[in-house]
C-alpha cells in the first residue's frame, strides 16, 4: 500500500465514524444505550442501526489504515538484463551497454534489442552511422544535429 492509500483509508475511516455517529446520534443516544443494555443484541430499527454499522466499518478502515505498511512507490524497472545478445554474424569482442535499460549487446546495433532505444543515427554530413549521444561525428568531425 502506498502513502496515499494509507491516508485515504484513515480519512475515510474517520469520515465514516463521524457520519455513522451523526446518524445514530440523530436517532438519540437511546441507540447506544439499547446496544449496551440488551447484551449486544440488535434492538434498533432502521437508520440508527445503519449509523452504527457505518461507524464500525469506519473504525475497521481506520485500523487497517493505521496498521497498513507504507511501501514506497517502486519505479518501473526492466529487471536484471538477460544474457548478451549477439547477431548471427561472427561473434565480436566489442560490446556496448544500452543507456536506458542496461542491456549488454554487440556494439554496432542501431537500436537496443531489448527496449528499442535508438542508438545510432546518420551523420547528415558524411552519412556514417553515429552514436545518438555523440555531439561531433567521429568520421567527419562535423557537429551532430540534435
Ligand atoms: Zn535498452
Ligand atoms: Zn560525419
Amino acid at each position: 500500500m502506498n502513502k496515499d492509500g494509507k491516508s485515504a483509508l484513515i480519512i475515510f475511516g474517520l469520515l465514516m465514524i463521524v457520519i455513522g455517529g451523526a446518524i445514530t446520534a440523530s436517532m438519540g443516544f437511546d441507540a447506544y444505550w439499547h446496544i449496551l443494555s440488551q447484551s449486544y443484541t440488535y434492538q434498533l430499527n432502521g437508520i440508527g442501526e445503519v449509523g452504527i454499522i457505518v461507524a464500525i466499518l469506519g473504525v475497521i478502515m481506520l485500523i487497517v489504515g493505521i496498521v497498513a505498511e507504507v511501501k514506497p512507490d517502486t519505479p518501473y524497472t526492466y529487471g536484471p538484463p538477460p544474457p548478451v545478445y549477439y547477431s548471427y554474424q561472427q561473434p565480436q569482442p566489442i560490446q556496448t551497454t544500452c543507456p536506458v535499460c542496461g542491456q549488454i549487446f554487440q556494439a554496432g546495433f542501431l537500436s537496443c534489442p531489448r527496449c528499442g532505444t535508438k542508438l545510432k543515427t546518420y551523420c547528415i554530413s558524411c552519412g556514417q552511422m553515429v552514436d545518438t549521444r555523440a555531439t561531433i561525428c567521429p568520421y567527419c568531425n562535423s557537429a551532430m544535429e540534435k
